[in-house]
């Protein structure tokens, strides 16, 4: 079953992923090398409560936290610990709220201090795939045209994408049907509709395309631990153009100013 929403339905998930953008946001201002993990989760569960927002991830099936965190080879899902983040890190954080009774999900891969360049060129094109995912994502295409379009920008500049995690529709739950993958066919999948709410997250790894889980139950690192990204936003199908519902200008302005 696949909810398409109502014009006044889509404002509130703006709200909601709105506060997702801020909290994110928040939580960049200290992203420093000497941070653990932990402190930044608890920066960002105080942010979304103090805003009147659920975190939806903390006991989603038993997560423990939050956000999920995942630095370096780690692509998603990561839990927050005592992990101190060093120069040259990256840190992927995955944010989801619920208010209002809707919910918001969005993520950002972040550099901690001075990083390898090629490094840098990853966190830019899984950025830039996940615009040309977004491009795809309009009435009359297909999630494939989705999945189709990120999968050839990064295989193409000698990428790899992770298949066995996949963006989703989204709505007043925040894992609502269809799927939609990070690869594909042009043509095929799910017909896109106008009202359709999907977070798009490409997952993109510098090296194979191959991941595992962790012994904690949750992290999803890449099996040959090289550097992993991940980008996610929220939108609206729409006819001609998605309606972007998170955003990454509150992450930009902090960024600006480190
Ligand atoms: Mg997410
Ligand atoms: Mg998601």
């Amino acid at each position: 079953m696949i909810y398409l929403k109502t014009d006044e339905e889509i404002e509130l998930m703006r709200v909601a992923n709105h506060l997702v953008g801020a909290a994110l946001a928040e939580v960049a201002k200290h992203i420093n090398p000497g941070v653990t993990t932990l402190q930044l989760d608890k920066i960002g569960d105080a942010f979304i409560r103090d805003h009147g927002g659920i975190p939806l991830f903390k006991g989603y099936r038993g997560f423990p936290n939050a956000l999920c965190i995942s630095v370096n080879e780690n692509v998603v899902h990561g839990i927050p610990g005592d992990y101190r983040l060093k120069d040259g890190d990256i840190v992927s954080l995955d944010c989801g709220v619920k208010i209002n009774g809707y919910c918001g999900d969005s993520a950002y891969t972040f550099e901690v201090g001075e990083v390898k360049s090629e490094v840098k060129k990853l966190l830019q094109t899984t950025k830039e795939a996940l615009y040309v995912g977004i491009n795809a994502a309009v009435e009359g295409k297909r999630t494939g045209d989705i999945g189709n379009a990120i999968q050839h920008y990064c295989e193409d500049r000698g990428y790899s994408v992770v298949r066995d995690l996949v963006g989703h529709g989204i709505g007043k739950e925040m894992h609502e049907a269809p799927d939609v993958p990070n690869y594909g066919k042009k043509g095929y999948g799910t017909l896109l509709k106008s009202g359709m709410c999907l977070a798009i997250e490409p997952m993109i790894n510098m090296g194979k395309k191959q991941v595992k889980i962790e012994k904690d139950g949750w992290t999803i690192r890449t099996a040959d631990r090289r550097p992993s990204a991940h980008f996610e936003h929220t939108v609206a199908i729409r006819q001609g153009k998605a309606d972007i519902l998170s955003t990454f200008e509150l992450i930009d302005q902090v960024l600006q100013k480190k």
